[in-house]
């Protein structure tokens, strides 16, 4: 019988590939003459992925102004910390989903967890989201939505009311598990990865997501989010590669 962390560990790497290559690291070699004790030996630092739209894309729904604290500062911070953190221990030649499933649950790696699961999370978020987004999806995904959720409908109220109810800082989340999508939500940097759930779309609820564009309107952010930026066909190709 596998160990909880050997199925957590299975499960995040089955789904580190996932979504449009969203784990961000650069390999570097450190040659053979800068340590005697570790020839060729690799090291992964971990870089800010670049958007996938301009920072001025998502406007007037969520402006450059966010984009350059939201991304430029929280991401690049959370991106910066870990490199920081893992810096000459184990998990420094880990992808970041395997940094992820090493440190969740444990309470001596929380730091690491933090940073590492919050690169994660903002890259999913990203690409959660793009111009002119929002309508309805499609095919299968639309199907399984109704099948699951009644109707589309039902759906949309679901994710608000877990992204306006989610106390304090964190974030609403579609997610498939065990062959259903369900609505979650996840406080600070926690994340279904970790929880054995295959994460198909993402909004980030904490402050600093809305606060500059919206003040305290977490409802109008959401409905906002829903309505004009999510990104249906990304939300589809995570629904496919997590079906097969
Ligand atoms: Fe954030």
């Amino acid at each position: 019988m596998p160990t909880r962390r050997e199925v957590l560990k299975t499960t995040v790497l089955a789904l580190g590939g996932m979504a449009l290559g969203l784990s961000a690291c650069s390999e570097t070699k450190k040659s053979a003459s800068n340590s005697s004790k570790t020839n060729q030996s690799q090291t992964m630092t971990h870089t800010l992925p670049e958007l996938p739209y301009a920072p001025t894309a998502l406007e007037p729904h969520i402006s450059a102004k966010t984009f350059e604290f939201h991304y430029g500062k929280h991401h690049k911070a959370y991106v910066d910390n870990l490199n920081k953190l893992i810096a000459g221990t184990d998990l420094e030649n880990k992808t970041l989903e395997e940094v992820v499933a090493a440190s969740a649950k444990d309470a001596s790696k929380v730091g690491i967890f933090n940073n590492a699961a919050q690169v994660w999370n903002h890259t999913f978020y990203w690409n959660s989201m793009k111009p002119n987004g929002g309508g309805e999806p499609t095919g299968k995904l639309m199907d399984k939505i109704k099948e699951d959720f009644g109707d589309f409908g039902k759906f949309k109220e679901e994710f608000k009311n877990a992204g306006v109810t989610q106390f304090g800082s964190g974030w609403a989340w579609l997610v498939l598990e065990g062959g259903k999508l369900k609505v979650t939500k996840t406080p600070n940097a926690d994340m279904p990865l970790v929880h054995g759930q295959t994460p198909l779309l993402t909004m980030d609820v904490w402050e600093h997501a809305y606060y500059i564009d919206y003040q305290n309107r977490r409802p109008d952010y959401a409905q906002t989010f829903i309505d004009k930026l999510i990104n249906w066909e990304f939300v589809a190709k995570n629904f496919e590669m997590a079906m097969k």
